[in-house]
């Protein structure tokens, strides 16, 4: 059972899998020199859990019974940051080590006087400090809060954590209804661990995330943003997608996307999903408004068909529609303008390169988010939105040698055409 008040399980070397030159050197520093200076300080979290499945961690966090002032006393390369949650960041030679102080929890007997709650349970600030069981029992999920004491070597768990590790099970800590209402991001975090780590929620965590996925509503727009980047650009973006569609999470991500008819044979979204899986384990780089131009992109169409219906001209019916999209989907996953100005480029340019018009190829080849848009026109040539004979005309240009990319731009003017626009000229 999680119980606070329980003494905890302590697993030795010889009973887990963690070796100790698999863990960063930088941590393992800042830990001796924690405790040298009179502290207690464990490594937690991801790289607890990472270490014990044989997984290489992305990071290596530190908790630590010294104050955030008392970490920056110890280290001199210490940065204090964050205010919803303050910490530490030291610096040892080109790593960064997050150094956080053992915080408490929210227990019934506590109340909420000593932190800051809103109406729905949800925190706003958690800055109360406590023991290092007050830090186990105030994480999300049991298999998150194993510590590991490079002294000892020995694997701490108050929570039953170890357990679920072997059972491949993801478990909150305490009752996951209240869990997710005090941080509804629980709820996303729950189905990016289950699908990178290959767990299966508990039923009753699938149950309560039906219940609270409407919680997050809640969340500021900026946390919803990075939270959504996590999920997505990992590798396993497609297997996080479908997970979300069939929890309920991704309505409250992308509600006009949710809105839109699906059903397609092919989807745009998955395919898209698909390649930036592929692009990420193949190491190429990945933006952001590469996957909300392709979330937004039905919605978009569906609006502009509807403002042309209402009578206003293609283009501003466009560009109207994708203006207002962006700011109506802000309120739920913010799209600051740095990402929403690419996204309306990438569709901005699905109709330059639809035209083909001569005089405007060179321009288009060299514009910087050429790459974006092409790749975004060959999904829609996927699904069968633009021609098969369009999308290989883009891909060949970009291959041929200046003398024959002239002549494939010659090549596209109409004779017909051409023709009657020097007539015009000529009677002036
Ligand atoms: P990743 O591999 O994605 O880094 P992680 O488990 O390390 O996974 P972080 O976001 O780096 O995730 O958080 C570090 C630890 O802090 C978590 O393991 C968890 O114990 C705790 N934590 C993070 N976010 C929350 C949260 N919203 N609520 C409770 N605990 C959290
Ligand atoms: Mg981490």
């Amino acid at each position: 059972m999680q119980q606070l008040g329980r003494t905890p399980e302590k697993i030795p070397p010889s009973a887990h899998q963690i070796s100790l030159s698999a863990v960063s050197k930088p941590a393992l520093k800042i830990v001796r020199q924690l405790n040298d200076a009179g502290y207690e300080a464990y490594l937690v979290g991801g790289c607890v859990r990472d270490l014990l499945l044989q997984h290489i961690p992305k990071d290596f966090d530190v908790a630590t019974n010294a104050y955030p002032e008392e970490v920056k006393a110890v280290f001199n390369r210490a940065r204090l940051i964050g205010r919803r949650f303050r910490l530490a960041h030291v610096r040892m030679g080109r790593d960064v080590v997050e150094v956080a102080t053992f915080r408490a929890g929210f227990t019934e007997e506590q109340g909420a006087e000593n932190r800051h709650v809103n109406k729905d349970g949800q925190i706003l600030r958690d800055n109360v400090y406590g023991g290092i069981e007050d830090d186990a029992f105030r994480r999300d999920f049991t298999i998150n809060a194993l510590y590991y004491d490079p002294n000892t070597q020995n694997v701490v768990d108050y929570v039953d954590g170890t357990a679920h590790l072997r059972e491949r099970r993801l478990v909150t800590i305490g009752d996951p209804e209240t869990r997710f209402r005090e941080d509804p991001v629980r709820m996303l975090r729950a189905v990016r661990f289950a699908v990178k780590l290959g767990f299966s929620l508990d039923p009753e965590v699938k149950r309560a995330i039906r219940r609270s996925a409407d919680s997050l509503n809640n969340v500021p727009p900026s946390r919803m943003l990075d939270e959504m980047l996590k999920l997505l650009h990992n590798g396993y973006a497609l297997d996080v997608y479908r997970e979300l569609k069939s929890s309920g999470l991704f309505a409250h991500l992308f509600p006009f996307t949710e809105a839109c008819e699906f059903g397609d044979s092919r989807d745009l979204i998955e395919l898209a999903l698909s390649n930036t899986d592929a692009r990420i384990r193949e190491g190429k780089p990945v933006i952001p408004a590469f996957l909300v131009a392709c979330f937004l992109w039905k919605p978009l169409r569906q609006e502009t068909e509807t403002r042309i219906r209402q009578g206003m001209p293609p283009r501003p019916a466009f560009s109207t529609a994708s203006f207002d999209l962006l700011t109506n989907q802000s309120m739920h996953v913010g799209i600051p303008k740095r990402i929403g100005t690419v996204v309306r480029e990438i569709w901005n340019l699905q109709q330059r390169l639809e035209r083909r018009l001569p005089r405007g190829v060179k321009m288009l080849l060299r514009h910087q988010r050429f790459r974006a848009a092409y790749d975004f026109l060959l999904l829609r040539r996927e699904i069968g939105e633009v021609d098969s004979e369009l999308a290989e005309w883009w891909t060949r240009i970009q291959e041929v040698d200046p003398a024959r990319q002239h002549e494939m731009i010659k090549s596209l003017a109409p004779p017909s055409s051409s023709g009657r626009r020097r007539k015009r000229r000529r009677r002036k």
